[in-house]
């Protein structure tokens, strides 16, 4: 049975409607591509289903608990214990090491530092990022900083990690590595992956794909 299963989303900002009938299940362990035109929900999709936004109609269920209707705090610690996040640029805090970067979701959630950091530092070497434990953000490429964010979105061991656009920033060979290394460790974590992209490559490689089109989802078939 699926770990987290939307239907029948709807989401209006003001007199748009954004959503009219959105509908996702995602099985434990998956890999899902969100493929669609700009403009036409995928974001708004990938915030109903992580509790980040409420939908006006319609269910969101994580392991058999309705998000949708949860309290913001309940929803917020779902999205630090259970989910991952990953966006089209990383956002690490600049003062803190890379390793620092990602040990913070495990610190907020209780682990002390030392701890943290060094279980952040195990996921390194399958990320690539050996030996940059201790390097600002700043002194990283744009590859090796979206690689940091990515293991600071698995630290936690969530169940499903949402991706938005993870290499839209990322020139198409370095964008494929990090693809590459987000959906192995992801796999090889458990996590499930939910990832909007534009990129048909990219697509190929999940084990699905969903198409939003006007706020609907449907099942994409593969050529
Ligand atoms: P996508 O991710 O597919 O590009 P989005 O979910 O980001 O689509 O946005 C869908 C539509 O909703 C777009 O037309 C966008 O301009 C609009 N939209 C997104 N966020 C807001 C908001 N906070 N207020 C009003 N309109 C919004
Ligand atoms: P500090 O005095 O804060 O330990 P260091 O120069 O030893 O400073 O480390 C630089 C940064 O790397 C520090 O902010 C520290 O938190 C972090 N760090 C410490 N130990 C490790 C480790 N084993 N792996 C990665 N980063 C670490």
């Amino acid at each position: 049975s699926p770990v987290l299963t939307a239907a029948g989303l709807v989401k209006r900002y003001g007199d748009t409607t954004v959503l009219h009938d959105a509908a996702l299940d995602v099985h434990g362990g998956e890999t899902v591509a969100v493929m669609g035109p700009s403009g036409s929900g995928k974001s708004t999709l990938l915030y109903c289903l992580s509790g980040v936004m409420t939908p006006d109609a319609g269910t969101v269920t994580y392991r058999g608990e309705r998000v949708d209707t949860r309290s913001d705090g309940r929803r917020a610690e779902l999205r630090r214990t259970e989910f991952g996040f990953v966006f089209q640029f990383p956002g690490l805090l600049p003062e803190l090491s890379a390793a620092e970067n990602v040990a913070l979701p495990l610190m907020l959630a209780g682990t002390d530092r030392r701890t943290a950091i060094t279980r952040a530092s195990t996921l390194f070497p399958a990320l690539g990022l050996d030996g940059l434990e201790r390097r600002r953000p700043g002194a990283l490429s744009g590859g090796q900083a979206q690689r940091v964010g990515i293991a600071r979105a698995l630290a936690t061991e969530p169940a499903v990690v949402f991706a938005d656009e993870p290499t839209g920033a990322l020139d198409t060979e370095t964008g494929d590595e990090v693809m590459s290394l987000l959906l192995a460790s992801a796999v090889e974590r458990g996590a499930a992956l939910v990832v909007v992209t534009h990129d048909e490559r990219i697509a190929r490689r999940c084990d699905r794909t969903v198409a939003v089109a006007d706020g609907r989802t449907s099942a994409l078939e593969r050529s």
